[in-house]
């Protein structure tokens, strides 16, 4: 067979047995810093100012879901963020007429323009959440209804003709409301005050926990698929001693838990990242907050507050809560972050998975079809 081979077949194999020495390359293997003083101005600089007209001419998506039993200001903290009434409530709040027999999940869309900048706000709310007497599995819907949102995105991305930009529904960021009873005494406390005492001990038995099994059951199962941002709300029912005392057993109890909450920590980027971060995580989580979408005149100002007997209590103002901190996070500092976590973390994720189990098929083409194979069930404990 050899023989049939043409000649300079043969002597490329030849050359290969006795390798010439490398050439140098022409061009260093390291990029080497260019001085632009020196040769004068380039303009890569501009791509920020480019970025920043192509932003401005096509707006933006930013996809927000609360969840949390009905009655903890997540409509009202939602309107406080965007200063609109992007999120229904009810004029006279109450209970037994609101809450659906199961949870619902209800998006409504808002274009919201700042500085000739479009937002387009989709605010989910999931009414009937930890509601029920029985709460078991009750975080299933909403994990259906963000892998949805990933499918949707996913089969639009797979199209031959594709859209030139996909509409997004995923969900960016799901601001989790942790009531604040919590740290409300538990029954051995009282019983130990009201001189039961507590097994002949002087020393008071310790606090009960400070999440629900709900709460644990909900932050497990939906961290993996959704950026979390655990809020405690309604902080203006707290003492300052009690908030600072809370916050720390909520973070201790996600802990203890194994529960990774936004911002990541294997996500950060550089030492940058991480030093800010780790501040969040380490003394902002969970945010404080107190909502409020009425306005009222302090020192000459319009402020968002909430008027009480003993005086208005600013939403906006540190030493009041932390709703600014929670503020500036998710908009002003983490807003691109948190969609760019959604699209590289967790729709990679569900991407590769959703492939994976398709033979490397795009859906809809190979074994799985259209429909995702159902959540298994994994029982939820009841709440408290
Ligand atoms: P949702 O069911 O979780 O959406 O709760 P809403 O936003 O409808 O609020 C329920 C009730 O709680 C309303 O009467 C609100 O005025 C009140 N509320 C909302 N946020 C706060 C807060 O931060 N502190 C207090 N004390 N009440 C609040
Ligand atoms: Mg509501």
């Amino acid at each position: 067979m050899s023989k049939g081979l043409p000649e300079t077949r043969t002597d490329t194999a030849m050359s290969e047995l006795v390798p010439e020495p490398r050439p140098k390359p022409a061009v260093p293997m390291k990029p080497v810093g260019i001085n632009p003083n020196l040769l004068g101005y380039i303009g890569i600089d501009t791509i920020i100012e480019q970025m920043r007209k192509k932003t401005m001419k096509t707006g933006f998506d930013f996809n927000i879901m609360v969840v949390g039993q009905s009655g903890l200001g997540k409509s009202t903290l939602v309107n406080t963020l965007f200063k609109s009434q992007v999120s229904r409530k009810a004029s006279s709040w109450n209970r037994e007429e609101k809450i659906p027999k199961t949870v619902e999940i209800k998006a409504i869309g808002h274009v919201i323009e700042e500085g000739g900048v479009k937002m387009k706000l989709t605010v989910i709310d999931t009414p009937g959440f930890g509601d029920q007497i029985n709460n078991e599995n009750c975080w299933e819907p909403i994990e259906k209804y963000i892998n949805e949102q990933y499918e949707k995105f996913l089969k639009e991305e797979v199209n031959i003709a594709r859209k030139k930009r996909i509409p997004d529904t995923r969900v960016h960021c799901c601001l989790y409301f942790i009531s604040p009873t919590g740290h409300s005494v538990p029954l051995e406390w009282w019983q130990w005050l009201s001189g039961g005492g507590h097994g002949g001990s002087d020393t008071p038995p310790p606090l009960g926990p400070s999440l629900r099994p709900l709460d644990l059951e909900f932050m497990k199962h939906l961290s993996k698929v959704v950026n979390i941002i655990p809020v405690i709300a309604k902080a203006d029912t707290m003492t300052l001693e009690e908030k600072s005392e809370f916050k720390q057993r909520v973070r201790k109890e996600l802990e203890v838990n194994g529960i990774e909450f936004y911002p990541q920590k294997e996500f950060d980027e550089d030492l940058e990242d991480k030093t800010e971060n780790d501040k969040i995580r380490q003394e902002s989580m969970p945010f404080a907050v107190v909502g409020s979408d009425k306005e009222y005149q302090v020192n000459g100002k319009r402020v968002l507050g909430r008027k009480t007997p003993w005086g208005i209590i600013e939403v906006e103002n540190l030493n009041h809560c932390e709703f600014a901190l929670l503020r500036d996070f998710v908009i002003r500092t983490h807003l691109q972050d948190l969609k760019e976590v959604t699209h590289n973390i967790h729709y990679e994720t569900y991407r590769a998975k959703r492939l994976n189990d398709n033979g490397g098929l795009p859906p809809g083409e190979g074994l799985l079809g259209t429909v995702l194979p159902p959540v298994p069930a994994t029982p939820c404990p009841t709440a408290e």
